[in-house]
């Protein structure tokens, strides 16, 4: 059955992608960059990684040692725990979290251990976590913590003293950090995102996940990478060797020349997404939802107990097929769905007439 639903569901653009890189692309095809790059990465792309990170972050990599190029960033997770965890080991997960990382961890043989990052009273509140539950998850077996920052779904972008307790964790308890960083441009509110490898201690104990699809609205090419000490991306490139050989190499080249976009290109993208959130959440407060205001990210994570439904599904099911707006049922971020049993989150990356359309469609919801 086809409803014809507006799709705030998925979180892709449905504008074009900055024409500068789509050049780059077919230029790159058309000079022959059509054979494997490199297993690791394309040398022009791992060069404009260290540059940028040490300019944006202030973090030294050495480009031939510390980089590991991959099909996304969803490749980049999936090698590194696949590269550090053995049969039962930890990961530390925050939950809501992207989906991903749950079965990801399983995959490599261990269990995920969830701590709950709990929503704020009203909606300009920041997502918390209780720091005795996140102690409390640290043990003998504990691997790995898995952040992401900015976060989705919450939009949360954890602040400097939240990341310098989950640094001593991880120091005391001999843990990694996975940092899924794939939304580090997208911030509002003035807020900084802090790269959690830029802390003392963290540099030799962290691996850094980015890539390119959201920060240049490419999520179909699947170039990403994994920043890590040399001895776990030796690891890591073991894996991402057997797993995929490569990421495409034609748009690795392309990923160079994006990386070289000056400073107003990534201003513009903050304050185009700035600009759909503050659309998109007076739409959605007036149709009922609770809206908890992101800080970064380009997600907005709603509570739905207002409509009286008895669970997220049932929500969104009555949402695509009578209203005309897909969102992703909460409990998909959850361990347990019951946890996201009243949660729904929409994604705003959409054209101003995508979300003037939802917007329209939701306000029959506000009254039935
Ligand atoms: N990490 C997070 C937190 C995401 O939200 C997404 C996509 O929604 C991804 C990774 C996937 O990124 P990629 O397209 O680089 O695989």
């Amino acid at each position: 059955m086809v409803y014809g639903a507006v799709n705030l569901a998925q979180g892709f653009p449905d504008f074009p992608a900055p024409e500068e890189i789509k050049q780059a692309a077919k230029q790159a095809i058309a000079a022959d960059v059509n054979q494997y790059a490199i297993t690791w990465g394309a040398k022009s792309l791992r060069n404009a990684i260290a540059r940028q990170t040490k300019l944006w972050q202030g973090i030294e990599i050495d480009p031939e040692k510390e980089i590991t190029v991959s099909c996304g960033s969803t490749e980049a997770m999936i090698s590194t725990l696949l590269a550090v965890c053995n049969v039962g080991d930890e990961v530390i997960v925050f939950e809501p979290y992207y989906e991903n990382y749950g079965p990801d961890s399983i995959l490599s043989g261990a269990k995920p251990k969830f701590v709950k990052l709990r929503p704020p009273a009203d909606e300009n509140g920041e997502w918390t976590f209780d720091e005795r539950e996140l102690r409390r998850a640290f043990g003998p077996h504990t691997k790995a913590i898995v952040l992401n920052t900015p976060n989705n779904p919450t939009g949360k972008v954890f602040t400097r003293a939240e990341l310098e307790l989950i640094r001593d964790l991880c120091v005391k308890f001999n843990v990694l950090a996975i940092t899924d960083e794939i939304y580090e441009h997208i911030l509002y509110d003035g807020t900084e995102h802090i790269s959690m490898a830029k802390l003392e201690g963290m540099r030799e104990r962290t691996v850094t996940i980015n890539g390119m699809s959201k920060t240049y609205s490419v999520t179909g090419w699947r170039v990403g990478w994994a920043v890590a000490p040399e001895n776990i991306t030796n690891a890591i490139r073991k894996v991402h060797d057997f797993l995929t050989v490569g990421a495409p190499a034609p748009l690795q080249e392309a990923g160079a020349a994006a990386l070289s976009l000056p400073p107003e290109y990534y201003q513009k993208l903050a304050e185009g997404y700035r600009m759909r959130r503050d659309h998109l959440i007076p739409a959605l407060t007036a149709a009922g939802f609770k809206c908890y205001r992101p800080r970064g990210a380009y997600y907005v994570m709603t509570d739905i107990s207002a409509f009286g439904f008895s669970d997220d599904v049932a929500f969104s099911k009555y949402l695509v097929q009578e209203i005309g707006v897909a969102p992703v049922p909460g409990s998909s971020f959850y361990g347990d769905p019951r946890d996201g049993a009243q949660q729904v989150r929409f994604a705003f990356c959409k054209r101003m007439d995508t979300l003037d359309e939802a917007s329209r469609r939701l306000s029959r919801l506000h009254r039935r």
